[in-house]
């Protein structure tokens, strides 16, 4: 049987500073989740954590067949360019923002909307582009409820300029929806609330989004704004997505004149056996297993499922001890929830 050759895929939305942070925040609800372990956890990441999350993350997006990810928002944007740069992959890379509201971590809770604007600026000017070209810049804001309207605004107008993209988690639970309806006067939530503000572009990745009715549906589609809804395992195969990250132009399908972004699939293993639809195997069957080879902006990166350009072991050896110090640092006990003998 032969393999099969694809257009690497776009993963659009990936925390790759949460990848040392598995495991550390199931089962709890949201609010919990944000207070109590991640932004802790985030909070006293170092720039070199960065850089080693990122390249543990990175290494599960190769096996994955990955060659392209939108950043979801991290506090260390040039660590993660760094591993970027040495994986081999391509990426929209973006800062995670915020200069308002309750609860947040000491270091952060000063954070001025200049001093937010100003540094996203400075990240641009080092970092977009580079890495032969495989390294954009984005604009970041984390989510409404930690946003003054003029980080919006200013978020929408730098972007503009930059000629960027902006990566924002919106309506992502129904709690968010009931803070804007209380805190900034609309009759519905944050859709709602960012067309009215005319926040709603076609250079905006919208997250999660699943909190949303029938007009702001309309809002969104009229205003040409891409939305990544996350689902677990979600990798699609489209150009839409290529759409998302502003970047199809060049990568999203194989045709000459666009960059050499490819995976090799063999289909002959258990996961995929037999194949009597490719379209039917390829969306219900193929796994990570099947996978073989990866090539990004011309360059192998997987060979025979061997990362070329990292040590995996090492990274994950690296990657387990970082994480331990981290969460000591940072406070953070995981109660023990099951019997071990
Ligand atoms: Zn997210």
């Amino acid at each position: 049987m032969a393999n099969c050759l694809l257009p690497g895929f776009i993963n659009t939305h990936v925390h790759t500073s949460q990848q040392l942070a598995r495991g550390i925040a199931d089962d709890v609800d949201l609010m919990t989740w944000l207070h109590r372990r991640i932004w802790p956890y985030e909070s006293n990441m170092t720039e070199e954590d960065s850089y080693i999350s990122t390249l543990l993350c990175g290494i599960e997006l190769i096996h994955s067949g990955v060659t392209c990810f939108a950043e979801a928002g991290g506090q260390h944007v040039s660590g993660m360019a760094r591993a970027v740069e040495l994986l081999g992959l391509r990426a929209c890379l973006t800062q995670s923002t915020m200069d308002s509201g309750e609860g947040l971590p000491g270091s952060w809770g000063t954070r001025t909307t200049e001093d937010c604007i100003q540094s996203q600026k400075e990240l641009y000017t080092k970092h977009h582009d580079t890495a032969d070209g495989r390294i954009r810049i984005w604009l970041g804001v984390r989510q409404i409820m930690n946003s003054t309207d003029r980080l919006l605004l200013e978020t929408r107008d730098t972007a503009e300029k930059l000629k960027t993209g902006i990566h924002m988690h919106v309506a992502e639970i129904p709690f968010e929806n009931q803070f804007v309806i209380e805190t900034r006067e609309v009759d519905h939530g944050t859709v709602t609330y960012l067309e009215k503000i005319k926040f709603l572009r076609s250079n905006l990745l919208a997250a999660h989004t699943v909190w949303v009715n029938e007009t702001e549906i309309g809002f969104l589609s009229r205003a040409g704004v891409n939305v990544s809804h996350c689902p677990a395992a979600a990798m699609p195969l489209l150009m839409r997505c290529a759409k998302s990250v502003l970047w199809d132009n060049e990568i999203g399908s194989l045709e000459v004149g666009k960059k050499a972004d490819m995976i090799v699939v063999n289909p002959f293993s258990w996961p995929m056996v037999p194949v009597h639809d490719w379209i039917s195997s390829l969306v219900y069957c193929m796994r990570s297993e099947n996978i073989v080879s990866v090539m990004c902006n011309g360059h192998w990166i997987m060979k025979n499922q061997k990362i070329l350009n990292v040590d995996e072991e090492k990274v994950i050896r690296t990657a387990v001890h970082a994480s331990n110090e981290l969460l000591k640092r940072a406070g953070i006990q995981i109660p023990n929830r099951m019997n071990v003998i």
